[in-house]
């Protein structure tokens, strides 16, 4: 099991991505209200408006999903039950966590997850 002061310094950096994403998050939905204002003139300029706002979309919705991911970290921290791999309960390495803080399985079953996702 990672120590305490392993676990807190996690902690601090899943809090700290937290406000990144959010500030992301409230970033990109400010740039596509600061388009949607700019006068379209023609058929291109109103391609370019929604390829934007697309791209926009996709990194918005991936940023969110990783928001949810560390939120689960963070409460399983407040619980005590951070660092075990939810599949097999194996406890994940402390240098897996500390290159992805909210990982929720170990290696092996990340894998198997992966590769269950892509069938
Ligand atoms: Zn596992």
């Amino acid at each position: 099991m990672p120590n305490r002061q392993q676990i807190n310094e996690l902690k601090d950096t899943l809090i700290l991505r937290k406000e990144t994403i959010l500030n992301n998050i409230n970033g990109s939905r400010a740039n596509i209200d600061q388009l949607k204002d700019q006068e379209i003139k023609d058929d291109l300029d109103y391609a370019e408006l929604v390829s934007d706002s697309f791209t926009e979309g996709m990194i918005a919705n991936h940023q969110l999903d990783e928001l949810k991911q560390i939120e689960e970290a963070i409460k399983k921290i407040d619980d005590g039950s951070y660092g075990t791999c939810a599949m097999c309960s194996v406890t994940i390495p402390i240098g897996r966590l500390k290159a992805k803080p909210f990982a929720k399985f170990c290696t092996e079953c990340r894998t198997v997850y992966e590769n269950e996702q892509m069938k």
